[in-house]
């Protein structure tokens, strides 16, 4: 049996074993997917019996960025943006890829029907998840890209690393009035922090600043309709929340380690299901 997993910290509540494991199941493919919950300090010592244990893993929170010391080669699409989401185990060697940019940029053709090239975006956060947000706008020749995060630190490094690949990026510390004033003029609204999990999350927008012509996209998934989410269907704007891209960055991860296209039907229905049972 090959054995796949999710190595983060923590990862005890993700729904990533649910959907490739319906995938296998479903091709007939002899293999699990397991979490791996792995502290910073133990990286080292999960990559070093990578080879043995594993046929592939996928990456999250916080090991994406320093996963990379750990592999034999980085694709460009995780070069670029400095983050592997997806390692795969081929001819003894680890090859890093990030299949959160063509996750997120399925979601938004399919679930959001957004065109990104020509548009002006406004994406709060400027953590892991933006990044991959943002250079995936940028390859969809976005026009221009507003990163907004609680870090302006953060925020102006990762306009950095855009503007460096010929991106108009600009950056700003959270603040709500600008928030509210660049969203006027924007075409995409994503959200990309954590904020709108929880029950009791401060608003990160005014709800009369999202005018019919702005798409919305939260990255956030559980709940499926954040504030966020039901504030612009309020206003009557398109909104879609981040199913989506977890279905289609993992459907990608699961081509890579296997060769074959899962059926997205199958590993939607896994990921609704276990949803249901948080
Ligand atoms: P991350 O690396 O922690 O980055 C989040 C960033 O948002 C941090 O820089 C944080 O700043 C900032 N932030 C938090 N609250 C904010 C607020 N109210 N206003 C402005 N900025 C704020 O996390 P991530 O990996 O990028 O993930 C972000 C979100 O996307 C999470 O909810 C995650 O579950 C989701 N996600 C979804 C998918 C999917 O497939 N749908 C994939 C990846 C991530 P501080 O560090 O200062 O708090």
């Amino acid at each position: 049996m090959r054995r796949y997993g999710l190595v983060g910290y923590p990862v005890k509540h993700s729904l990533s074993p649910a959907m490739h494991n319906a995938a296998f199941k479903d091709l007939g493919i002899d293999a699990e997917y397991e979490l791996f919950e792995v502290k910073p300090q133990d990286l080292g010592e999960f990559f070093a019996a990578f080879k043995e244990r594993l046929a592939g893993a996928n990456v999250t929170i916080p090991h994406k960025e320093a996963s990379i010391e750990y592999l034999d080669e980085v694709k460009e699409a995780a070069g670029s943006i400095g983050a592997v989401n997806t390692v795969i185990s081929e001819n003894g060697r680890l090859i890093g890829d990030n299949t959160d940019v063509s996750g997120f940029l399925e979601a938004l053709k399919n679930d959001l029907g957004f065109k990104a090239d020509g548009k002006k975006a406004v994406v709060l956060g400027a953590g892991g998840a933006a990044r991959a947000v943002t250079f995936g706008l940028h390859a969809q020749n976005i026009k221009s890209v507003f990163l907004i995060d609680l870090d302006a630190r953060k925020a102006a490094s990762l306009a950095i690393d855009l503007a460096k690949a010929g991106c108009d990026a600009a950056a700003i510390k959270y603040d709500k009035d600008a928030v509210d004033g660049l969203i006027l003029n924007a075409d995409l609204l994503v959200n990309a922090t954590p904020c709108g999990m929880k029950e009791g999350d401060p608003e990160l927008v005014d709800a009369r600043s999202m005018h019919k012509g702005l798409a919305v996209f939260d990255l956030i998934y559980n709940p499926a309709k954040t504030a966020l989410i039901r504030e612009a269907e309020k206003r009557g704007c398109r909104a879609a929340n981040g199913l989506g891209m977890l279905l289609y960055q993992g459907a990608k991860a699961f081509e890579l380690w296997t060769g074959k296209r899962p059926n997205s039907n199958v590993m939607k229905e896994a990921l609704i299901k276990a949803l249901r049972s948080i």
